[in-house]
């Protein structure tokens, strides 16, 4: 495994830092505090290239290996993780599903859009059935070439201001996903507000009332949807760990700036033993996550599945940024209480990553599995 960055990794870690210093950093707290939707800087990031970084040239895309990916969701993480979750689910889960398993047609139409102007939105959990998708109420019936859909789903990033969901649904032979567009006949995303963190991003629930798609948007084969899911979770939990390493350097990098000027007892509070030790543990947990997901780039851009290594990844990485935000609050003492430091931020924002994408439970019942051959889910 090569912990060198090539020079043209090295050039988009540059760009990626330019640019979420430069048009994230300073609307951050003020998007977080308003719940509003980041609208100008879509096309921004957009015409950057950070929402078509993995989808190939060919279509539009940035076409970049995936460690180079990873660099532009950590740096996104570190400063805006709201719009760290657009990437991650437009990439992650939603193009990386149409790269995998879409016809040349689908690819065509689709790959283009979701590189330059609309995102796109991973419909999987519904309000009764999230860790367990297995009994899903979502349905899709044929009728003649075309299929209808009915149903609603939850929690779903990009799903009311996206171009495109990919719908799993129930069908006579078992869960398949569709490619719906958000303009269908039927379709009704309801943004979700009141959210912990991530409240500048579009959390939707859908409702899908008799929508209509042809025959061609169904996304691999019927009955075989579930597959699709599991496989683009993959890159989901990957950019995710990511993004979560993003998090823990911005823990690091407001800590250490608050503890080397906040003075106590007559001295900066960084001279503090126990404070020192504070520090330690957020530059520990940084270190290995950014080790976990580089390990999980390193074996995409192999060409190797990583099933398991993106599940150990998204599992420390989140863990680990939930502690280190923990921490970062605690070394502000009561001013990291207030939005007037960001480390509260990051701590609600990091707060969904063990919950998203598979549960920190789900993960240890995957690894559990993964170690002993046993199923424990049920
Ligand atoms: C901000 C946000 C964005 C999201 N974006 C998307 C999206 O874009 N697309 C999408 O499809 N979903 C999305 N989700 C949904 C998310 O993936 C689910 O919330 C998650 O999978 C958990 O499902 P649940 O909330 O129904 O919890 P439940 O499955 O009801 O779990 C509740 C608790 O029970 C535990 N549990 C469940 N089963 C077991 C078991 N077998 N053993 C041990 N413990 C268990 C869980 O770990 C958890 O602690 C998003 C959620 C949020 C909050």
């Amino acid at each position: 495994m090569d912990f060198d960055l090539s020079d043209e990794q090295a050039a988009i870690q540059k760009l990626a830092k330019d640019f979420c210093d430069a048009e994230l950093a300073p609307n951050a707290r003020e998007l977080d505090r308003t719940e509003a939707y980041p609208e100008e800087l879509v096309p921004k990031l957009f015409e950057v290239g950070f929402l078509a970084a993995t989808i190939p040239e060919e279509y539009g895309g940035m076409g970049l290996d995936y460690l180079s990916y990873g660099l532009i969701v950590e740096e996104t993480g570190r400063t805006d993780a709201s719009i760290r979750s657009m990437i991650s689910v437009n990439l992650g889960l939603v193009s990386s599903s149409l790269i995998n398993y879409g016809t040349d047609e689908q690819k065509q139409q689709w790959l283009p859009q979701l590189a330059s102007e609309g995102l796109g939105a991973f419909g999987l959990t519904e309000p009764d059935h999230g860790s367990n998708p297995n009994g899903m109420k979502t349905f899709a019936k044929r009728d003649g070439d075309d299929w209808v859909l009915n149903g609603s789903k939850m929690w779903i990033t990009n799903g009311s201001r996206g171009l495109l969901t990919v719908i799993y649904a129930q069908t006579d032979d078992g869960i398949t996903a569709f490619l719906v567009p958000q303009d269908s006949e039927g379709y009704e995303g309801n943004p979700l507000h009141g959210k912990l963190g991530l409240r500048a991003g579009d959390t939707a629930e859908v409702t899908l009332t008799d929508v209509r798609v042809p025959g061609e948007n169904v996304l691999g084969e019927v009955g075989k949807g579930l597959r699709i899911a599991l496989h683009s979770l993959d890159s989901g939990r990957f950019s995710l760990a990511a993004g979560c390493t993003g998090i823990s350097q911005a823990c690091l990098d407001a800590a250490l700036e608050y503890a080397l000027q906040r003075e106590q007892f007559g001295k900066k509070i960084a001279g503090f033993q126990l404070v020192q030790e504070l520090l330690s543990e957020i530059y520990l947990d940084l270190e290995a996550s950014r080790a976990l997901y580089w390990k999980v780039a390193w074996k995409h851009d192999k060409g190797e599945r990583h099933t398991v290594e993106s599940s150990v990844a998204k599992t420390f990485c989140s863990e680990a940024a939930v502690r280190n935000a923990n921490r970062a609050v605690q070394v502000h003492g009561g001013y990291g209480y207030s939005d007037e430091y960001p480390v509260g931020r990051y701590l609600r924002d990091a707060r969904v990553t063990t919950l998203y994408e598979g549960t920190s439970q789900i993960q240890r019942l995957l690894l559990g599995r993964h170690l002993t051959g046993i199923n424990a889910f049920v």
